[in-house]
């Protein structure tokens, strides 16, 4: 009895270990360093420690994709508890922002906070910032519900006044220097930003668990930055998180250059507008906006998918048998894939656009206006799904107008790009999208 007890014990301990290991967080985040030649100071940037708060994560995908740094350096962590952003949960695995002062190893979030950890710790950075949606409004006095010493939202966060003896510990004071230039450019009066503190050390047992109270105690000073929940516009909060980055850039003497004007109009076109690429295995490449829900016989040469994509929220999930492409939590489309063997490599192909000849590397996105031709050698063969002519299983050579492609095979809702792709015997050698005018 006694033996099969414990062997059970030990069963149930594996399958455990088994589990934790299986259920470990899928997602990793990525730290993007934006450094210039001028020496300065160095701000940490991070966004999603908390999945269903999009005003932090997207602020921060807004500095990847956005500004350059001509004096000092801006680290970026854009997407640090990715699974739970995919998901639009707080913290699919817990909340991972009470799990900085102790972590068991079997914690899916185990990986991430103590690389996190390593990067906050860091002898380049000076002051780390942690963004987030909070909830109501929050004031010194109790007003209502929403407006209350309890709520979160459109804060400067502080655990402490200060941190004694290290350089930008005077936390209150950087508080209100920032909350100052917000106040300025508020959208709406009730927006406006205060400070809490949350007298973390003598006051608040949860808070002791934080990022930013790990930061503190190792003499990093940190603060953290919530939007509220209750302003529904996303762009807007997005211009808050931004502008309240941008004075904290001022204070550590960080100068930047912004691609775009600092306001809600302009966040909001690009939020909707600039979905940028993914690149699939080196040899494909999707455009993202306006995609098709679904995209068939998509080739694959690799079965763990490698990508990179110029927005730091896009990501891509196996599901089943397929390939779901996410920004955030949004689901753009479903790659449903075909395999190859990867044997083939060719890095460019000759096109002939609008009459004129080019080397087109692969992959990539072309322009064109009227039509195109495929120049490859002869034991390449090309595909161009959407196009097919009777007696051909070649296109090499063949020029195509846009009104011979049928629309139900592009790959975007407007009916105007369209796959050209190249095989030599069963490999996938790779595939240039063409996007008609
Ligand atoms: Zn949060």
């Amino acid at each position: 009895m006694e033996n099969s007890g414990r062997e059970i014990v030990v069963r149930i301990l594996l399958l455990l270990f088994i589990f934790s290991s299986v259920w470990g967080a899928k997602l990793h985040f990525k730290l993007y360093k934006k450094e210039s030649l001028n020496p300065s100071n160095t701000l940490l940037v991070i966004g999603g420690v908390h999945g269903d708060e999009p005003g932090g994560y997207f602020a921060a995908s807004f500095l990847v994709k956005y500004y350059d740094i001509k004096k000092g350096a801006l680290w970026i962590v854009p997407n640090l508890n990715f699974d739970s952003i995919v998901k639009f949960r707080r913290g699919i695995y817990g909340d991972m922002n009470r799990k900085f002062a102790a972590i068991k190893e079997s914690d899916p979030d185990f990986k991430i906070v103590k690389d996190i950890k390593e990067i906050i710790l860091s002898k380049n950075v000076d002051l780390i910032l942690n963004l987030h949606d909070g909830r109501g409004y929050y004031r010194e006095k109790w007003e209502n519900t929403i407006f209350n010493p309890y709520a979160w939202g459109q804060a400067c966060i502080i655990d402490q006044k200060e941190i004694d003896g290290c350089r930008f510990g005077n936390l209150n004071e950087i508080a209100q220097k920032v909350n100052n230039a917000l106040n300025k450019r508020l959208k709406k009066r009730h927006h406006a930003f205060h400070i809490k503190n949350t007298k973390t050390k003598f006051k608040d047992e949860q808070m002791r668990l934080s990022l930013t109270y790990f930061a503190i105690t190792h003499n990093k000073p940190a603060l953290a930055i919530e939007t509220s929940k209750h302003i529904k516009d996303l762009a807007t909060k997005i211009y808050y998180q931004l502008n309240a980055i941008e004075e904290f850039m001022k204070i550590l003497e960080i100068e930047f250059e912004r691609k775009f004007e600092l306001d809600v109009k302009t966040i909001n076109e690009l939020l909707n507008n600039d979905l940028g690429n993914i690149v699939i295995n080196k040899n494909s490449v999707l455009p993202l906006k306006n995609i098709k829900k679904s995209v068939g016989f998509f080739p694959i040469t690799e079965k763990n998918i490698r990508y990179e994509s110029n927005d730091p929220l896009v990501t891509v999930i196996k599901v089943g048998k397929n390939y779901a492409i996410y920004r955030a939590y949004k689901k753009l489309t479903t790659l449903y894939p075909q395999y190859f063997k990867p044997d083939c490599k060719i890095k460019n192909v000759t096109f002939v656009v609008d009459e004129n000849k080019k080397y087109i590397p692969i992959p990539s996105i072309i322009n064109v206006k009227k039509s195109f031709k495929v120049l490859a050698s002869k034991d390449i063969r090309v595909n161009v799904i959407g196009y097919s002519k009777k007696g051909f299983k070649n296109e090499n050579g063949i020029e195509i107008e846009k009104k011979e492609c049928q629309e139900r095979y592009s790959i975007d809702k407007l009916h105007k790009k369209y796959r050209v792709e190249f095989y030599k015997d069963k490999s996938f050698c790779g595939s240039v999208i063409v996007s008609f005018e």
